[in-house]
């Protein structure tokens, strides 16, 4: 997979990109990153990539050709159609299943604003898709560049070293994760659940869904209405 980050910033979104599973996703070959700044595409001596707001108020906008131009320079640099995403507060919220989407292909360009954002103009001609990583106002796109980029990077084949970990994570099948213990069996903090101990394998998988199912009932209850639960799993519910 292939993901260009266009930004003011592309280093920082690179350099949350270069640790653990991200980066070996990198190394491996699964994911290849590249970076374009608008202003090494803007003109002029100040070389500006914004401007103040028609109709007045504060803050500043980013302007419509050196953003234009470096989307071109990203799209020329792969003949693989990109689909491109303007990261911004106002677009449909994130999640796994969006992420397990945009996994599947084989190019994205992730659009990051700054200041107030970028001229409308550039949204609705560029623009495939908006998203937001949450209901609250970040500095700039960079951030949640980052996220899309991990989420959807441990999701190629070959990037975690166990590809059933990502299938046995929170909202993959609509549920929230078990709970997890390792080593020691006892400690001051507690004993590891007996069952798990129990080498049944049956027992341990339904030990399992209990608690995911649990802990959704408690902590996310919202996910049920969704999720695909069996008979058995809405008898555990009830009980
Ligand atoms: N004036 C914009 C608004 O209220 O919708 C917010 C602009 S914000 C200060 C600057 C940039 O940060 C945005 O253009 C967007 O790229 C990014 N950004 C901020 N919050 C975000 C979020 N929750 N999800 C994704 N991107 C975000």
């Amino acid at each position: 997979m292939r993901i260009d980050v266009i930004s003011l910033f592309p280093e920082f979104v690179a350099q949350c990109a270069a640790f653990g599973v991200v980066g070996r996703a990198g190394e491996r070959g699964l994911l290849t990153m590249h970076g374009w700044n608008p202003r090494d595409y803007a003109e002029g001596n100040y070389r500006r990539v914004d401007e103040r707001p028609f109709g007045g108020g504060p803050g500043m906008v980013m302007l419509i050709d050196p953003l234009r131009a470096a989307i071109a320079a990203a799209r020329a640099a792969d003949p693989a159609p990109a689909r491109l995403i303007y990261l911004s507060p106002q677009g449909a919220r994130l999640d796994q299943a969006k992420v397990r989407e945009l996994a599947g292909h084989e190019r994205l360009i992730l659009l990051c604003g700054r200041y107030e954002g970028v001229d409308e103009r550039l949204i609705r001609a560029e623009v495939d898709e908006e998203l937001s990583i949450g209901d609250y106002v970040l500095s700039g796109g960079e951030l949640a560049a980052a996220v899309v980029v991990d989420a959807v990077a441990r999701l190629q084949d070959g990037a975690l070293g166990d590809a059933e970990s990502a299938v046995q994570d929170s909202f993959e099948d609509g549920l929230l994760d078990c709970p997890h213990y390792t080593r020691p069996v006892e400690h001051e903090l507690g004993s590891v659940p007996q069952v798990l101990m129990s080498g049944n394998h049956a027992r341990i998988a339904q030990w399992r869904r209990q608690q995911s199912l649990g802990r959704t009932w408690q902590r996310r209850p919202d996910l049920l209405n969704e999720a695909a639960l069996s008979k058995a799993d809405r008898k555990l519910l009830e009980a």
